[in-house]
């Protein structure tokens, strides 16, 4: 009986660390980005075989309408779209409280440093680059989900 308790304390005691660590891992919502019908569909399809809740949307203000709602842990950032572009909009998730923990993911058609160098500045935590390559995309998602927190700490941006 005592041990029953004595765990259940420990549970309890330990909630809100299981929480944390659990968004790091498969299942926690991913906010794709993309005014690419067929690479929405694409990137869709292999996050979800790896066991990731996937929302998408067409453009940075659809975006904005849902990041509030969903509050995905990672959002894969393409970068031209139509409107306002994706560096605007990591601008704007960066500077606000309640989006600014959220791991962005630039996603550019070239690897030109340039591009990368200014997802960086706008406060992109990554780069990955068009064509996606699909066998390595998951666990590129997983590597930045599980070291979001060692990251953020080092430049000082999570809470
Ligand atoms: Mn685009």
């Amino acid at each position: 009986m005592n041990h029953i308790s004595f765990a259940r304390r420990l549970n309890g005691a330990g909630r809100p660390e299981e929480t944390r660590d659990s968004w790091s891992k498969a299942g926690s919502p991913i906010l794709v980005v993309e005014d690419n019908e067929s690479i929405l569909g694409l990137t869709r399809i292999v996050l979800e075989r790896a066991g990731h809740e996937v929302h998408g949307v067409g453009d940075a203000e659809s975006a904005l309408e849902v990041v509030y709602s969903i509050h995905p842990r990672m959002i894969l950032m393409d970068i031209q779209l139509p409107g306002m572009d994706g560096l605007e909009l990591t601008r704007r998730l960066k500077a606000d409280a309640a989006t600014a923990d959220i791991v962005i993911l630039a996603v550019t058609a070239y690897a030109m440093e340039a591009d990368q160098l200014e997802a960086r500045e706008a406060g992109c935590d990554g780069h990955i680059t068009k064509p996606l390559d699909v066998r390595t995309l998951p666990e590129t998602v997983s590597a930045y989900l599980d070291g979001s927190s060692a990251r953020g700490d080092s430049t000082g941006r999570n809470r």
